[in-house]
């Protein structure tokens, strides 16, 4: 099907500003539409999805609609990308049982447009341009998704899910939140990926050389984009033997505390150093140019390398 047979294919509805049909089953709009109630059971709505900062108040509800939040707060800084799979999820399912969702945020632009925008391309498998020409020819209201375009560039290369073996992927989660020291929803956010990723490949085990501990996996060390054309042994030809890996699980407490030393769960010693206050002056070999989230510097000679099965 080609995008001109979709946006040919359906004659909108459009009440005022405050919501929005897409396409068949599919709605937008503001916050006032979810009290809309006439308007709402007339359209056969039976799902409200809100990107907000709070569940929608119970008095707000109405019987027989189904509500989902998706948060999003200074805390998440409009990270919409890891909510994508899950909003397709909810839409389709809505979808699947015959009836119709709103998507809807404060104003009805660019967060609800963004996840409206995602669930297309995921559909019709297009690209970010594709959908967002396809939401403004059944609106009149623009809808910036500026902001948003790395995020569904993401999505798009990943194949319309998660990939969380992906490095783009993983240090865009770690810019948003282990950066300003948000590491339960750094975590919380990661396993969302890693939960969806068929085959997520760990890799080597990189172990305590006093006690065993798995420190990290392969998968855990940062290298910039390089490493999806080459490989990690070609690039480290051109760069420091430094490595740098993403925060872990277990160094939580530590990163929390401030702690400028990492040390091993294990056995106490001294594993690793954190660089994040040299984020503008990181490293500049082939390997770790560009990379913007939180280094952790691991010291050489704490640990040894075991193939992933060992
Ligand atoms: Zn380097
Ligand atoms: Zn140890």
């Amino acid at each position: 099907m080609s995008l001109e047979d979709i946006v040919i294919g359906i004659n909108n509805k459009v009440f005022g500003l405050q919501l929005c049909q897409i396409e068949e089953h599919l709605y937008i709009g503001t916050y006032a539409a979810i009290q809309m109630t006439r308007m709402l059971n007339e359209n056969n709505i039976k799902t409200v999805l809100s990107i907000i900062d709070h569940q929608i108040a119970p008095e707000l509800r109405v019987d027989g609609i189904a509500y989902h939040t998706i948060r999003v707060t200074k805390e998440s800084a409009f990270e919409l990308l890891s909510y994508f799979p899950t909003a397709c999820h909810i839409i389709n399912e809505t979808i699947k049982s015959g009836a119709n969702i709103l998507i809807h945020c404060i104003d009805g632009t660019s967060l609800s447009t963004t996840i409206i925008v995602a669930y297309l391309m995921a559909k019709y498998e297009i690209s970010t341009k594709g959908a967002q020409n396809l939401v403004a020819s059944r609106r009149r209201l623009i809808c910036p998704i500026n902001g948003f375009g790395q995020q569904l560039m993401l999505f798009e290369s990943m194949g319309y899910t998660l990939n969380a073996n992906n490095q783009q992927f993983r240090q865009f989660i770690a810019e948003i939140y282990a950066n300003k020291d948000h590491f339960k929803a750094y975590f919380d956010r990661q396993s969302v990926a890693e939960n969806i990723t068929k085959d997520l490949n760990y890799g080597k085990r990189y172990i305590c050389r006093k006690c065993n501990f798995l420190l990290f996996h392969e998968l855990h060390v940062l290298v910039n984009d390089e490493k999806q054309c080459e490989t990690l042994d070609e690039v480290r030809n051109w760069s420091c033997d430094r490595i740098f890996v993403e925060p872990m699980r277990w160094m939580r407490n530590q990163l929390e505390d401030k702690q400028q030393i990492i040390r091993c769960t294990g056995c106490s010693q001294v594993v690793a150093k954190l660089k994040v206050w040299l984020l503008t002056n990181g490293c500049k070999c082939r390997l770790h140019d560009g990379i913007q989230c939180l280094q952790i510097h691991v010291m050489d000679n704490c640990f040894k390398i075991v193939s992933s099965n060992q």
